[in-house]
């Protein structure tokens, strides 16, 4: 059999990838031509911030939940900025925001504001590995908006939105679009995408013009596919919650999304756990980052919140949450969390029969009725929402005293992020967990998060060895099978 080489054969054509891969890269690059220059520095110390000594910055981030910093660019390391410990220390310069911040009130910045806004206003990418409720959407909002309207360019010129917020659900991108609207500057407008919602009504909003646009990536990547939305003239860039992103799956439309997206923008990322995933995310869409954590490094765990176990039997589980129920005060507000849809409709039904007002929150609920849901909570007409893990993340009502862990959480993290709805603002709360025979296996990783966030002493009936501490506790005198985790 002869070999035909392909120079020997004119009509059969060759593929020379070598001159496809060259034209790649001069596509790519024309992609990104005659694009306007970004501003990113607008970082101004104060002489109270640059006065900081070594020491006491180091015992400024001990005591502020133990804040870590670290440059992850590769080579020579940067220098970590002061964190700032007032407002006017990093907003002196920008009175509208000052005055937004005297409006709501708030007394000084969170520890992660505090780190994280010298590092973003110097135009540096930034990691926030952060606690639920610490802060963290004004982490990034608030040099958002100075970046925004400090560019070389008007609004008109730049031809689309500039700031884009991925987040993992719609109740995340709905509360911070919340946020966004609360603090009006220089008319500033915000737009929230996301599957479930008016798409037409989307649609108008973004072609008529916004500066912020705030989604979930699923419909975000359909308006995109189909033209509707410019990414071009994104210049800052914010992954919200990385980890439920790519638990959610949506690193593929991420990834759509992002050949969009200039690649000289800024980009923040948070997360609440620093996973391989999210390391990996991190690498691939941010350049040269800083990163910082707060509080423990793999899971952030709440501890301004007292957490009791009560090791019970599955079918005592019910008398146990009417038992709960019937104890509330007048002003305690629980979330009461199922594993599944069914139990959410179950429960919620069984305690509106006994005339008990109560709202629940999951994924086969039409949008409107989740709204609807949370709105009534928010605002007090309810005082208990049973909700699945749809819930458990990002979502901020302030006076949640309770949460209910009527089904245990999936994992550990989700667990974390439960616990999380309450405790926030600085405010304490309280969880219930009930744990049956068949959660043991996460039993261990319960115990060290209980450990970690200072619940020291625990008490663990129902047959598993205990340790020494424990067994050194009194018995748990009144009910045989509660396990109170003081501490
Ligand atoms: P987040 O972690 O972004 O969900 O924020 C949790 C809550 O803390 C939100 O309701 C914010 O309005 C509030 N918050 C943000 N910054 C501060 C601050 N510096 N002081 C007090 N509360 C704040």
């Amino acid at each position: 059999m002869d070999i035909i080489k392909p120079e020997d054969n004119p009509k059969k054509s060759v593929i020379n990838w070598a001159s496809l891969r060259e034209n790649r890269a001069k596509y790519e690059a024309m992609k990104w031509t005659d694009l306007p220059p970004i501003e990113k520095n607008f970082y101004k110390e104060s002489s109270r911030t640059a006065s900081m000594s070594r020491e006491e910055v180091e015992l400024w981030r001990k005591e502020n939940n133990n804040i870590i910093c670290d440059d992850l660019k590769e080579g020579e390391k940067r220098c970590i900025p002061n964190p700032v410990c007032k407002f006017e220390d990093v907003f002196e310069h920008y009175p509208d925001i000052m005055a937004n911040i005297r409006k709501v009130g708030f007394q000084k910045p969170t520890p992660i504001q505090s780190q994280a806004w010298p590092i973003i206003l110097q135009g540096i990418d930034l990691i926030g590995i952060a606690q639920t409720g610490t802060g963290k959407t004004l982490a990034y909002l608030m040099p958002g908006f100075i970046h925004l309207t400090s560019q070389p360019i008007s609004k008109g010129q730049r031809g689309g939105p500039g700031m884009l917020v991925l987040t993992p659900t719609r109740e995340l991108a709905l509360q911070v679009e919340a946020e966004c609207s609360k603090y009006t500057y220089k008319g500033i407008k915000s737009i929230c995408i996301y599957g479930g919602g008016d798409r037409k009504g989307q649609i108008d909003v973004v072609t008529k013009g916004v500066d912020i646009v705030i989604a979930t990536p699923g419909r975000l990547n359909d308006l995109q596919m189909n033209n509707f939305i410019n990414l071009k003239s994104i210049t800052y860039l914010v992954l919200d919650e990385a980890d439920r992103m790519l638990d959610m799956g949506f690193e593929p439309q991420i990834m759509k999304i992002l050949i969009d997206v200039r690649p000289d923008r800024q980009t923040v990322m948070t997360s609440a756990t620093w996973p391989d995933g999210v390391r990996r995310l991190a690498k691939s869409y941010l350049k040269n980052p800083m990163i910082v954590y707060v509080g423990t490094l793999d899971l952030a765990a709440v501890n301004t919140v007292e957490q009791r176990v009560v090791v019970i039997a599955e079918e005592e589980k019910r008398a146990f949450m009417q038992y709960f129920i019937d104890s509330m005060k007048p002003k305690d507000k629980v979330i009461i969390f199922v594993g599944k849809k069914l139990t959410a409709d179950d429960l919620a039904s069984d305690l509106g029969l006994q005339g008990i007002p109560v709202q629940s929150l999951h994924g086969n609920r039409e949008q409107c009725d989740r709204e609807q849901a949370l709105d009534d909570f928010k605002k007090g007409k309810v005082r208990i929402l049973v909700a699945t893990d749809l819930a458990s993340r990002g979502l901020d009502v302030h006076d949640i005293t309770h949460v209910f862990n009527f089904d245990f959480p999936r994992n550990i993290e989700e667990y974390v992020h439960r616990v999380g709805r309450t405790g926030r603002a600085g405010r304490t709360g309280e969880a219930v967990t009930l744990v049956t025979k068949s959660n043991w296996r996460v039993a261990s990783e319960l115990i060290e998060i209980l450990e970690r966030t200072n619940q020291v002493r625990i008490h663990l009936t129902g047959g598993k060895k205990k340790s020494k501490q424990q067994q050194q506790q009194k018995k748990p005198t009144q009910n045989k099978t509660e396990t109170r985790v003081v501490r």
